[in-house]
Formats: structure tokens, sequence, C-alpha cells
């Protein structure tokens, strides 16, 4: 390809969000990075509002030149990592709040305010936004929107589709900014797109503002964290609460190995012997979470091996940043991982958990998981020193043994992170023929040249 006409597009945007060379390159990796994952482009876009951004797209497509969203970068799949070349579209300057209505529990903002500006945004007007992925301070509203991203508290609240009722989006042929949906709560006037841009990756369309709903703050949370000696006295835990008729806002749990990587900087001293940690929380009006806390108290104590179930909000905080630290833990305790996110029906928890172990002792690599057991979500995970050629290259062939495994169990080979580039060619062994030409055929009549994020999300 030609080199690209770079004062073109600064015509469009403005010179300074134009970058290229040098200043380009914390725009070509994303969480993946560990994993050796990078990309190339041509240049780096940032478009200052909705309508430069549709500019720059119909520039790009008229000229046959990819087009790769960016969010917040912190994917764990390499979606937004160009494949040779093109421009990545960031929406770092979208950042504008467009409406915020506390009493209606609604807001509109741009793609690129990040989740915690959101949630932040939510409680300083007495609401509550309850998506928490992990990487809140970084991720973007539209990136999460392309993930339909998840996180602790999605087990009660759902993920990220659950609270979008409208979304302004451009979508390649014809460079315009479309609106689907609005604030309105319910609409089936049409087939459903505000669900099909869920979870697209940037293969659809761009996303440049979100329309959210909220709900009324929660007054109290009250986390429970027990630990077992035993997968099985665990899981039956585990299954003792969800029969108890109480609903965890949360329900996580930490496998052996990775309690023990993350041992350190627990808030207090645990039982030696852990070999599942389950972290489970009750929330409502102070008098629900109560009522709630004992439940889970109940439900949780009685196989455990020790318990810990903090009221103080300082104490509650600390061990929520614990959990969202875990991923972290687990890099500094090896240097390198490979870390999936497969999901799996809940009557198979325990031996997708138990199988991931085998999965690593069969490739000699040190295997964990850890994740959001109540939508039966793992991060399956491998674990070695970097600088291991052979255990890289095993760890890559194990994650491919894992996706097998959770087909195998009726689940699916992405919970929460998507097909990025890593999964490429996996969705045809979960899906059906049918269901796989229906998903082509959607990308090739939303982008007919192939030009949106090209090499993700392929079946
Ligand atoms: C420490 C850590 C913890 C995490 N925990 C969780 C978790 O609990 N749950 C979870 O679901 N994920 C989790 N993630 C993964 C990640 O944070 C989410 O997938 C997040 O939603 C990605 O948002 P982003 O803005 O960083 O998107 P990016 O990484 O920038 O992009 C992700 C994908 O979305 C597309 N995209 C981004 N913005 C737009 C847009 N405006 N329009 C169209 N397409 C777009 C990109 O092309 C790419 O395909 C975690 C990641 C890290 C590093």
């Amino acid at each position: 390809m030609p080199a690209l006409p770079v004062r073109d597009l600064a015509a469009l945007v403005g010179e300074t969000n134009v970058l290229v060379g040098e200043a380009s390159r914390p725009y070509l990796t994303d969480a993946t990075e560990a994993e050796g994952v990078s990309g190339l482009a041509d240049a780096i876009v940032r478009p200052p509002t909705a309508e430069s951004a549709a500019a720059v797209v119909e520039w790009c497509y008229t000229r046959g030149i990819p087009i790769v969203p960016r969010g917040g970068g912190t994917g764990y799949a390499g979606g937004c990592v160009p494949q040779g070349g093109g421009v990545v579209l960031s929406t770092e300057l979208l950042t504008r709040t467009r409406s915020l209505d506390p009493i209606h529990w609604c807001a509109q903002v741009e793609a690129g305010v990040t989740t915690r500006r959101l949630q932040t945004l939510a409680r300083e007007n007495g609401l509550y936004f309850p998506v928490d992925p992990g990487a809140a301070e970084q991720s973007h509203v539209g990136g999460n929107v392309a993930t339909n991203a998840g996180g602790p508290h999605a087990f009660k609240y759902g993920v990220m589709r659950a609270w979008v009722t409208g979304l302004e989006v451009i979508f390649a042929p014809g460079g315009q900014v479309t609106k689907l949906g609005s604030s309105v709560r319910k609409d089936v006037a049409g087939y459903d797109l505000v669900s099909l841009l869920a979870g697209s990756e940037g293969t659809l369309g761009v996303i440049t503002a979100v329309d959210v709903r909220m709900i009324p703050a929660v007054a109290a949370r009250y986390p429970v964290v027990a630990f077992f000696s035993s997968l099985e006295a665990g899981v039956e835990a585990m299954d003792t609460t969800l029969a108890s008729g109480t609903a965890p806002s949360a329900l996580e749990y930490l496998d052996g190995p990775t309690t023990e990587m993350a041992r350190r900087s627990f808030p207090k001293a645990l039982p030696e012997g852990v070999v599942l940690t389950l972290i489970a929380e009750a929330d409502g009006s102070p008098g629900e979470a109560t009522a709630g806390r004992t439940a889970l108290l109940e439900a949780l104590s009685p196989e455990s091996t020790g318990v810990y179930a903090p009221t103080a909000p300082g104490e509650i905080e600390a061990l929520w940043r614990w959990r969202e630290g875990i991923g972290i833990a687990v890099d500094a305790a090896y240097g390198g991982k490979v870390s999936e996110d497969i999901a799996v029906p809940l009557q198979a928890l325990a031996a997708a958990i138990e199988a991931t172990l085998c999965i690593g002792e069969s490739h000699g690599l040190t295997a964990c998981s850890w994740g959001h057991a109540g939508d039966g979500n793992l991060h399956s995970t491998f674990v070695f020193d970097r600088t291991d050629a052979r255990a890289v290259k095993e760890a890559k062939i194990a994650a491919g043994d894992l996706f097998e495994l959770a087909i195998e169990l009726g689940g699916t080979i992405s919970g929460e992170h998507g097909l990025g580039m890593l999964k490429n060619g996996w969705l045809r062994n979960q899906w059906s023929q049918e269901a796989v030409a229906l998903q082509e055929g959607i990308k090739s009549l939303f982008d007919p040249k192939c030009l949106l994020n090209p090499g993700k999300k392929e079946s």
C-alpha cells in the first residue's frame, strides 16, 4: 500500500490528532502484550468529535484503508491490535457526558468515557452503574459495549448489553453517524441492532456514544469469603448458596494454585491447604444486605476451613481491590501467562476447574484458574517464564485444548473477552455451519469491503 497521505487525515481531525512512527507505538498493543501480541498501523487518528470520526471512516473506506477502532486498549484478545497497516481510530478524545438524568436514571456518554468515570458519575448522582470489568480505570464505555464486558457483579446485574438502551454508531459504507435506539427502555420496533453491536469487537461499526440506564445506588454490600480444602466441598457450598434463595450480587472463585499466588496480598492470614476460595456478596438496603450476609455465612461456613466477612467499608474496598489484582498477582508469580475466558454450564464448573489443571500438566505447564463462578466463567491460565520458548508454545497449544474442553462441556470458547485475533477460526467448532454462515453474512452486509477491524472475530 502506498504511504498514507497523513496530511489529509490531519485536515479532518487536526494535526496533533494524527500520530505516526514512534508516537504510534502505544496504540499497537493491548493487554495481550505480555503474550507477545503487537501490530502495525500506518497512522493513529484521534477524532475529537463523532462527526470527525465519521469523516475519517468515510475517508478510509472510500480508499480501501482498514480501520481499527480502539478504546482503552485493555482487551484480552488482541481485538484493537492493528494487523498489517491501516488506521487505528482511537476514541480517547470522545469523553463528553452529553446528558445525565438522575431522576430518570439514564445518561448518554461518549464512547471514550472510561468505565470508572461512568461508575463515578452514577455514584455522584445517587445512582449505580453495575458493569465492573477489572480494568475500569483504563477501559472505555465504547470498548465495554464492543466486547459486551462483564465483571464480578454481572452475576446479579448482567453484562454491558443489559445496561445499554441506545448507541450512536458510524457504519462504514457511507460513514454516517447513525442512531440505534435511544434512552427508551423498551423498543421492539425493529431487529435488535443494539444487541448485534454489543460484542461485535469493532467489526460492524464504530461506536461514538452510548445511552445507558442505571439504577438507584445500592445502600449496602457485604462480601463473604470462604476457603475450602476440597473442590467438592467448595462446589457443594456454592450449590447450597444458589439453592438458598439468596441472590448474591457476585459469586467469584479462585482455585488452589491461584489462591497461593495471591495469598501474600490477601488482607488477612489465609488457612493452609486451600483448594477453592469462594467470594460471594450480598447487597441491597442495609436490612437486605445484612440478611443476605447471614444467609451467605450459613451456606458457605459449614464445610469451609475459614471465613472472612468484613463489614467496614475500607476492608470491603480492600477485598475487592485484592480480587481485581488477581491477574497481576498471577503475572508477577511467573512473569508470563496465557489466560483464557471459557464459560461452561454451572453443572460443569468443577469439571472445568479440574480439567484446566490436567491440561496444564499434560503440557508440562503450571496451570490455575479463577473467575466468575456464578456465571460459569473461568479464567483458565497457564503460567511460565516468558523467556522459555517451549513453555510459550505449549501454552498456546494448551489454550486450544481448553477451547475443546469448553465446547465438549456445552460451553463457549469466550465468556468475556471475545475472539479478537487470538481465537480466530474457533467459532466454527462451537457453532453449526448455518449459524456461522449467518454471522459471515451479517459481517459482509455491514462491511462489504471487509475493512472494519479486518482479521478479527473470524469464525
Ligand atoms: C486487568 C484486567 C481485568 C479485566 N477484567 C475484565 C472483566 O472482569 N470482564 C471483562 O469482560 N473484561 C475484562 N477485561 C478485558 C477488557 O477490560 C474488556 O474487554 C473491556 O471491555 C475492553 O475495553 P477497552 O476500551 O479497553 O477496549 P479495547 O481493548 O480498546 O478494544 C476491545 C475491542 O473493542 C473494539 N472497540 C473498542 N472501542 C470501540 C468503539 N468505540 N467502537 C467499536 N469497537 C470498539 C476494538 O476494536 C476491539 O476489538 C480485563 C482486562 C484487564 C487488563
